[in-house]
């Protein structure tokens, strides 16, 4: 595996793989086996696999955990090695962004709600990183996780609405033994929060069962599911949304179509995040993300 930081590094090698596919997986290392199964899609599908790995500064609020955001780039390398990828991209910080950025990529229809009122200019930060990322990488297809749909939906569009020459798929999420997505922040948690965090996917359980039993309501939906996850001392919901999978608007009826449930609910202080499309096969949670 070849390891570059510098941007312009990158691009000779890259000069040299003209015409071949390149699949590109960007996280933001500390890595998981959710990040793995991104890359061993990359992989099936492509010629080479560029990897980057980037904590951005631009997508973290004052008040987040840019700073202790967990890093351990010896542990990734060696993860990375060994699952056969061709490249690692790790710049800095002043390799990224040698001047302040005066251009910001914005969605802001799809970007200032869920997620995004919470967490406001993030998806402007995602946006911005995700598009140099494309113009230095150049793939024909890009990897992301369905833990962040709403991440997919905004790139999704904005790949669209850009005309950015990039395949965006979507990956459905990879979880723990009792359900809980795989997550970087998942260390945060203390023993006890490991526990609690399990409200998170029982909240979508929860979800799934009202919506068998006929509820037809989304604001019913979400009340019931707020007052689920009241029952957990140590969450917090921040989120519980029924939205429209692909818009991300608000629906009117559980009943005329696919709709996503969103969750963004703080366990102690971490902040976890998750999600199930309902009322679809799984197959076709795939296609609708
Ligand atoms: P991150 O390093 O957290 O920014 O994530 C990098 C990519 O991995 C994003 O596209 C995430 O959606 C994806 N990802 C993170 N966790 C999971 C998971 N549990 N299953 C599938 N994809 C994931």
């Amino acid at each position: 595996m070849r390891v570059f930081q510098k941007i312009s590094d990158l691009r000779d090698h890259l000069a040299g793989y003209r015409g071949r596919n390149i699949g590109f997986v960007p996280t933001m290392g500390f890595l998981h086996v959710g990040h793995m199964e991104l890359i061993s899609r990359a992989k099936a599908e492509n010629d080479i696999v560029v990897v980057s790995i980037f904590v951005n500064p631009l997508q973290f609020g004052p008040s987040e955990d840019l700073a202790k955001y967990p890093r351990d780039l010896e542990r990734d390398r060696k993860m990375l090695a060994d699952a056969d990828v061709d490249i690692l991209f790790a710049p800095t910080v002043e390799d990224m962004y040698p001047r302040p950025m005066r251009t910001v990529v914005d969605v802001p229809d799809i970007g200032r709600q869920l997620e995004g009122a919470v967490r406001p200019g993030h998806f402007v930060g995602v946006a911005t990183v995700v598009t140099k990322l494309f113009n230095i990488v150049q793939p024909q297809s890009a990897y992301f996780g369905e833990k962040d749909f709403q991440q997919v939906v905004l790139i999704k569009r904005m790949v669209e609405d850009l005309a950015q020459p990039v395949r965006v798929v979507a990956v459905p999420t990879v979880r723990e033994a009792d359900g809980l997505a795989c997550s970087s922040r998942n260390v945060y948690l203390n023993p006890a929060e490991r526990l609690a965090a399990r409200i998170v996917p029982a909240a979508l359980d929860e979800a799934e069962r009202c919506y068998r039993e006929g509820l037809d309501d989304p604001a019913a939906l979400e009340t019931a599911l707020a007052a689920f996850i009241v029952n957990e001392p140590l969450a917090f919901a921040e989120v519980v949304a029924v939205r429209d999978p692909e818009t991300l608007e608000p629906v009117h009826s559980l009943r005329a179509g696919p709709v996503l449930v969103a969750l963004f609910v703080r366990i102690g202080s971490t902040r976890l995040l998750d999600n199930r499309v309902i009322g679809l096969s799984n197959d076709a949670v795939t296609r609708a993300a």
